[in-house]
């Protein structure tokens, strides 16, 4: 294998297993950095884009979006970066750089974003990535690479919505699906001071939600539990892939409250409740709620994330496995398995 060649793993074909890939190091355009990879996470993205979920993407894929890597090479315009520092790079590694988002500098709104995955053309489940320095993130000093790593996408998924709503210890959080976004999101949300409940349908995740920093815990699939907290939450943060009764969540919410969707879940809401009385969307519009999307993050806001979670604390629980093992770990985040995130480690 010659030096300019990369290795790494990639699905040849929607839903099929990751199969040992090479391709030819591409040329650094101008602001590009060339990153040797040391760490990559595996988030449920990933799988989705593997099952074509989006229709975007074409294949052979390689994924990968939770990396953490040194800087080998930097292209003559990408300021800010020097060979040997170890970066951060999340689901974006580029944009178009002129659509009226990108120059409000609200880069992960852009017009053109399909195309600005750092997986574009191939991504971190590999020796090396090429990126948009500009989204390439120096690390906090200490923080270990597998912290990193996860932050880089569970960790911009639910901070931004918890720093703009989640204002005040007076603010009753829910988080549900405790997962890899989940149990991050439990952290940040207690960090900000909120009144925090972690709703999970497995009962089994209490003793370390709690250790995360949840004040409550419900079983989101007890019914009788669920009416218990009947107009009960602020701001709810929903991170879970399905199995969601969407009606009672969002009657758990108290007048004025707000749902905010960050995993890709398909929501049905119907505009009746199950015994013909008043439903969801009768709430919804009665008691003035809002159901919001919230999608990576600015610049800005990865920045100031890496901040906090460094100052406070905020460490994902890893499971760590060679980058060979590519499948086991894609096996276990399908299988809703890992507890909570695995990190692929290059050796
Ligand atoms: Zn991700
Ligand atoms: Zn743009």
């Amino acid at each position: 294998m010659s030096p300019s060649t990369v290795l790494g793993y990639a699905a040849p074909a929607p839903g099929q297993p990751l199969e040992p890939f090479t391709y030819q190091a591409p040329d650094l355009e101008d602001q590009e950095i060339r990153v040797s990879v040391t760490h990559c996470g595996v988030c449920f993205t990933d799988i989705h884009a593997i099952d074509d979920h989006f229709g975007v993407f074409s294949f052979p894929l390689l994924p990968g979006h939770e990396i953490v890597g040194r800087v080998t090479e930097t292209g003559k315009a990408a300021s800010g970066h020097e060979v040997g520092d170890l970066v951060g790079i999340g689901w974006q590694g580029r944009c178009c750089g002129g659509c009226e988002w990108c120059e409000a500098e609200q880069e992960h709104l852009c017009q053109e974003i399909p195309s600005c995955g750092t997986w574009t053309p191939y991504g971190g489940f590999a020796s090396e990535v090429v990126v948009d320095g500009r989204f390439a993130y120096p690390l906090p000093a200490g923080m270990a690479a597998e912290t990193a790593a996860v932050l880089m996408c569970a960790g911009i998924a639910v901070y931004p919505p918890l720093r703009l709503f989640a204002t005040g210890p007076s603010c009753r959080v829910g988080i549900v699906g405790i997962g890899g976004l989940g149990h991050l999101a439990i952290q940040f949300a207690h960090a900000l001071g909120a009144d925090v409940t972690a709703l999970s349908s497995s009962p089994g995740k209490e003793v370390e939600a709690r250790r995360f920093g949840a004040d409550h815990f419900v079983v989101s699939t007890d019914r009788e539990a669920m009416a218990g907290i009947e107009y009960g939450f602020d701001l709810l943060i929903c991170t879970a892939h399905g199995g969601i009764d969407w009606g009672t969540l969002l009657m758990s919410l108290r007048r004025t409250g707000r749902l905010v969707l960050v995993a890709f879940s398909p929501v049905h809401l119907e505009a009746a409740g199950g015994d013909g009385g008043a439903g969801p969307l009768v709430d919804l519009i009665a008691h003035e709620l809002s159901i919001t999307g919230s999608f990576l993050g600015s610049r800005a806001d990865m920045r100031e994330m890496l901040g906090f979670a460094q100052e406070h604390g905020i460490t994902p629980q890893v499971e760590s496995m060679p980058m060979s093992r590519v499948n086991d770990a894609i096996r276990l985040v399908r299988e809703n398995r890992a507890r909570y995130r695995v990190v692929l480690v290059n050796e």
